[in-house]
């Protein structure tokens, strides 16, 4: 997608975010915003627009993103207490960013939803 895209243009450095693991198809940084203590974003560097195109067109890319979300729980210490992973998709499910991204949440209590 390129220089329209946000998440495309982080992927290639040129919007900053505090990366905090990277594969060679994957990409996870901080949220600018956080809504939990830990609260990272997970994408695939490839662009999708939502996690359902994604599954329908690379379901092994899926499974990548899956994995760094959970190698990233384990680096910030949330597999004991346990994590949230969500993709917001579509108008209704209240996506913002249209590349589909992850978001992992953790280190409190996060009750039953969290917007
Ligand atoms: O799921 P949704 O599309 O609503 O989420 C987009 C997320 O991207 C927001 O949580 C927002 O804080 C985050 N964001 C970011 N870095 C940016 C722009 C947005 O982490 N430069």
């Amino acid at each position: 997608m390129g220089s329209d895209c946000l998440f495309c243009r982080i992927v290639a450095g040129e919007i900053p975010a505090t990366v905090v693991r990277e594969t060679p198809r994957t990409l996870a940084f901080r949220d600018i915003a956080p809504k939990a203590p830990v609260h990272v974003l997970v994408i695939p560097k490839e662009h999708y627009a939502d996690v359902a195109t994604l599954a329908e067109g690379d379901p092994a890319l899926a499974g990548e993103v899956l994995a760094t979300a959970a190698a990233v729980a384990e680096d910030e210490g949330l597999l004991g207490d346990g994590f949230r992973l969500m993709f917001n998709t579509g108008a209704y499910g209240g996506q913002e960013v249209f590349h589909v991204h992850g978001h992992l949440f953790g280190g409190a209590p996060l009750g039953p939803m969290l917007a």
